[in-house]
């Protein structure tokens, strides 16, 4: 993919984490890496009004190379996941409700459902407070991220990754919808975790089996 084809594909999946009510107004922001080199959505600008020029590229030191807006506050993040992680190619960073309520009780989300399992690889963690946009917050994230494809993010929202933005795109919504059925099940029980082995095959499948399905259509 060049690195047209990715700026449309941010300004496509921004108006999607809107429409689907993962963000509201200008908050949460897309990252993809291009090479060594991240695109980023700027900083406070409403995803509807952005266009390709619009998309601020950096390098892997935070330095703009090209744009005329100010990147995301949240650029270092984006760009600390990227360096310590090299199959990851897309971040997407949400203020979602269900995935916040937790946050703010800054507890984890277990693996408690299949599809979980398989696309982010198991339990979500929650990275310790830090304050918006600064490095403390992306050395919180890293702290806990392992292989992980999500992190909530305490009192604040949640980080999704995966190898492409219509797959980070997913991450968020399977967060969402784990972080709602946790809470839900907590209404009537105690959730029960799935097992570690069971979370481990589910997320083999995924990544070599199940994923490849819908790249071959
Ligand atoms: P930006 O508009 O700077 O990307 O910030 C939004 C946000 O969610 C900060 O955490
Ligand atoms: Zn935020």
């Amino acid at each position: 993919m060049d690195i047209e084809s990715i700026k449309r594909d941010i300004i496509f999946y921004g108006l999607e984490i809107k429409r689907v009510g993962l963000v509201v107004g200008t908050w949460g922001n897309i990252s993809a890496r291009y090479e060594d080199k991240v695109l980023i959505t700027p900083s406070g600008i409403p995803y509807e009004k952005l266009s390709p020029e619009d998309i601020v590229i950096c390098d892997l030191n935070c330095n703009v190379l090209e744009g005329r807006h100010i990147p995301s506050t949240e650029l270092s993040t984006h760009v600390e996941i990227y360096k310590h992680r090299d199959d990851v190619k897309s971040i997407i960073h949400t203020h979602s409700i269900y995935a916040s309520a937790i946050a703010v009780t800054r507890k984890n989300i277990p693996a408690i459902i299949e599809d979980m399992a398989m696309i982010i690889g198991g339990e979500v963690p929650c990275a310790k407070y830090a304050f918006p946009g600064t490095m403390d917050l992306a050395e919180n994230v890293l702290e806990v991220l392992e292989n992980k494809n999500a992190v909530l993010l305490a009192n604040h929202g949640a980080i999704s990754m995966g190898r492409s933005i219509k797959e980070a795109f997913n991450v968020c919504q399977i967060l969402e919808k784990s972080a709602q059925i946790y809470i839900f099940a907590t209404q009537i029980g105690m959730p029960k975790p799935l097992a570690i082995e069971e979370v481990e095959k589910m997320r083999e499948i995924y990544l070599n089996k199940y994923s490849k399905n819908d790249e071959a259509k």
